[in-house]
């Protein structure tokens, strides 16, 4: 089913009468919501990650292992909206008393991707609440399941309206972002979706907060140590089939080590069981849509007749189901497509360098900046990338790890705007400056 221009409206017309009462709540009544949440996020997990594997494709292990972090996040974010905005108050000028007040938006529009269903919408629901805004969430059109059922249990913990679904495509996400009651609009989603986004929510002067699209280098130093990468960076490559936007895709390796490296990595990837979402020993199940799979082929068809050598894969899966095999790419040049461009598939570019400015230069040669890692045994090495690295998150030995007390957002085309941690809740809040004349 798909929305109307008309259900949209209605959607965002009830959010916006539900807020007076829900922006007047304290933090602590909001808190106990979310902890109510959390507790039926918890008690369906089972179900939440059914709907998931299903609709996504992703294995069930992998759906199931994604929960205990969401609800961790939801408590997380219910003692966020309890911490008093940063920012000291005092006297700045003569006689005055300035104060901060960190107040909602009102009504939001949360946009989310297909990849990660359920996660996604929590990072977007959490902060949005625990900050006083009421919200109208539009899942991808591909994957709404787990989104309707969010909904429905957030119906056992919260008043009414105060959280409300509209299904549908792009088109239903633009009537979103055009209503001109909606203050705010959340968006994780392609680059190309996300400008789009920005340029509407532009008219109105609505504020934006952008989750785009990722790319994400790998730099495997000369010193590095090589069985800890390995065992690190394939699942990190290929988790989700690939689908991640912080997915390790883009493998740098020093000259000293890439041969020992490659040979390594592409023999952990042969032993990765393609298979039935449903079964327990999948690593990893079949692409989202058809569609995704005619886009990932492409990009690989492409880079195969520029000249990349598929030292595994290379290919899509002679069985039913959207399956590309998972797919390592050496010979590929700087510029090439498939390393410029985000596939989001089951593919790895392994490229080579010479030492550590060379490695650095090629990991920042991108427009993308969501996430980076590094590895190597050296601490000044360590710190020397960190420093140089252009990502929102750069991971030292270790790729992909999340926190809820840390933010997760990108530079450049990748976005800008951070979800967990108490700055996801300052994201959808505004701040203002009370001064008084005593
Ligand atoms: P997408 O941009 O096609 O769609 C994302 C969402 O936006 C969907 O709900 C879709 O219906 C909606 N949408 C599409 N066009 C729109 C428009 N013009 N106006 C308003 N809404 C629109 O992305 P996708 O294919 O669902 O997801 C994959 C992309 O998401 C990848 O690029 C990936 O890197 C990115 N992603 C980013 C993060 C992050 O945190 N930075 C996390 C997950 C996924």
């Amino acid at each position: 089913m798909t929305a109307t221009t008309a259900h949209v409206d209605d959607a965002v017309r009830r959010a916006a009468a539900a807020f007076p009462a829900w922006s007047r709540t304290t933090p602590a009544e909001r808190a106990a919501a979310l902890l109510g949440l959390a507790d039926l996020v918890e008690a369906h997990a089972e179900d939440l990650a059914q709907l998931d594997s299903a609709e996504v494709g992703k294995p069930i292990t992998a759906a199931r292992e994604e929960v205990p972090g969401v609800v961790d996040n939801l408590r997380f974010l219910a003692g966020a909206a309890r911490v008093p905005a940063t920012g000291a108050s005092g006297t700045f000028a003569p006689g005055r008393r300035s104060t901060l007040v960190r107040e909602p938006l009102g009504v939001v529009g949360l946009i989310t991707p297909w990849n990660y269903p359920l996660l996604e919408a929590v990072w977007k629901v959490g902060p949005a609440l625990a900050a006083g805004n009421t919200a109208v969430l539009k899942p991808s059109e591909l994957t709404p399941g787990s989104s309707l059922r969010l909904a429905e249990l957030a119906a056992q913990v919260l008043p009414r309206d105060v959280l409300q679904v509209v299904l549908g495509d792009g088109e239903v996400g633009q009537a979103l972002v055009a209503h001109p009651l909606v203050r705010l609009v959340s968006f994780t989603g392609s680059t190309e979706a996300g400008s789009a986004v920005a340029a509407t929510a532009a008219r109105d002067v609505t504020r934006v907060h952008l989750e785009l699209g990722g790319n994400a280098p790998v730099v495997v130093c000369a010193d590095a140590d090589l069985d800890d990468a390995v065992a690190t960076l394939v699942p990190a490559g290929y988790l989700n089939a690939g689908q991640d936007c912080t997915a390790a895709c883009r493998v740098l390796v020093d000259d000293a080590v890439h041969d020992a490296f490659l040979d390594a990595y592409a023999a952990a990837v042969r032993r990765l069981r393609v298979g039935d979402p449903a079964d327990e020993r999948t690593d990893l199940g079949p692409l989202v849509s058809e569609a995704h799979l005619a886009r990932v082929t492409g990009f690989v068809d492409r880079a195969l007749a520029d000249g990349a050598e598929a030292v595994v894969g290379g290919h899509r899966l002679e069985r039913p189901g959207w399956f590309f095999a998972p797919t390592v790419l050496t010979g590929v040049a700087a510029d090439a497509e498939v390393v410029r461009r985000e596939v989001f598939g089951p593919v790895v570019t392994v490229q080579r360098a010479a030492g550590d400015d060379a490695l650095l230069a090629a990991a920042n040669d991108v427009e993308q900046g969501l996430a980076a890692s590094v590895w190597t045994t050296s601490l000044r090495r360590a710190e020397a990338f960190s420093a140089g690295l252009d990502f929102g998150t750069v991971w030292v030995n270790d790729h992909l790890t999340t926190v809820s007390e840390m933010p997760f957002g990108g530079f450049g085309a990748s976005g800008y705007g951070a979800e967990l941690s108490t700055r996801s809740v300052d994201d959808y809040s505004r701040v203002k400056h009370v001064m008084t004349r005593a």
